[in-house]
């Protein structure tokens, strides 16, 4: 079967890595590489050259028939140009016209959370439903808007939860105070434990792995983070009552650390409303990159 040999290299730009694959039509993940993103000098320019670099990587593995990427911030998916991104002190960059200057295969750039919801929404957490809410929770935090199967975009700007103020203690890198992202990202829990334990540095799975220790600081910065998510997830559920809500991103990997806080908070503060389900991100952190190579197949004929 011809159509089984072709693969797509994959790439999923966060705000702390780029995750990429070498992934085949089934959707295996065929090789991957983690590499730190890179946030200091000519970060447009560095960025381009690593993603580059991992189209030739994997092109010496198999023969890559396009690329899918994603990329955060406010995204304009049609055009393919990060409008801007707080987390990577981007604006306006034509990242699809400038790699499609540079390699010569076919090539997608999507925003990131729409991109990873479309996995969970075709094969993942959210399949079956029609109104379903991705929320990607890492070093930034914004959500995939499903209405009706469609994922609303509205020129990029939809979904933006993480800077809806939940009442949080901390000024956001949007230049607000109190908004989501900078209550419950990864980075605003480190930063967070950092000020009470007076220890800098310290990463959110370490803060996990304490809070399973019975850590009481670590506990308190924790209670804090799930529950401005929960009351986060409360506004979307009480505007747009989707059947579920699949939380992703890396701190997924902390599951039911951050599964049963967020289903306690709106079992508690719900009323009237239309109860979804709360579940897991079926492919993890790894949603993105599955993400990444649907969209990728989509270039490719049948
Ligand atoms: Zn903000």
């Amino acid at each position: 079967m011809i159509q089984n040999m072709e693969y797509v290299v994959a790439v999923d730009v966060g705000g702390t890595d780029i995750k990429s694959a070498l992934i085949d039509r089934n959707l295996m993940i065929i090789s991957e590489k983690v590499i730190p993103t890179p946030l200091s000098g000519n970060t447009q320019e560095k960025i381009l050259d690593s993603l580059i670099e991992l189209v030739a990587e994997y092109s010496k593995i198999q023969k890559v028939s396009s690329v899918g990427v994603s990329f955060p911030g406010i995204f304009d998916d049609k055009n393919g140009i990060c409008i801007w991104s707080e987390n990577l002190i981007i604006e306006n960059f034509h990242i699809k016209d400038l790699l499609e200057k540079r390699i010569q295969v076919p090539i997608i750039v999507r925003h990131d959370v729409r991109t990873a919801a479309i996995a969970e929404l075709r094969i993942g957490a959210a399949k079956n439903t029609d109104n379903a809410i991705y929320m990607s929770l890492g070093t930034g935090i914004a959500a995939a808007i499903i209405m009706s199967g469609s994922i609303c975009a509205s020129n990029g700007y939809a979904g933006e939860i993480g800077h809806v103020n939940v009442n949080g203690k901390f000024a956001c890198v949007c230049g607000k105070f109190g908004c989501l992202e900078a209550a419950s990202s990864t980075l605003a829990i480190s930063k967070a434990y950092a000020s009470l334990s007076r220890t800098q540095g310290v990463s959110t799975e370490k803060i996990h792995s304490l809070v399973l220790q019975g850590d009481a600081t670590a506990m308190d910065v924790w209670r804090d983070a799930m529950s401005a998510i929960g009351r986060a997830c409360e506004i979307l559920v009480t505007l747009l009552a989707p059947e579920v809500i699949v939380l992703g991103g890396g701190l997924s990997n902390a599951k039911a650390a951050l599964l049963d806080p967020v289903s306690q908070y709106l079992a508690d503060s719900l009323s009237f409303q239309q109860r979804p389900r709360v579940e897991l991100a079926h492919f993890g952190s790894k949603a993105g990159v599955i993400g990444c190579a649907i969209i990728a197949f989509e270039l490719l004929p049948g």
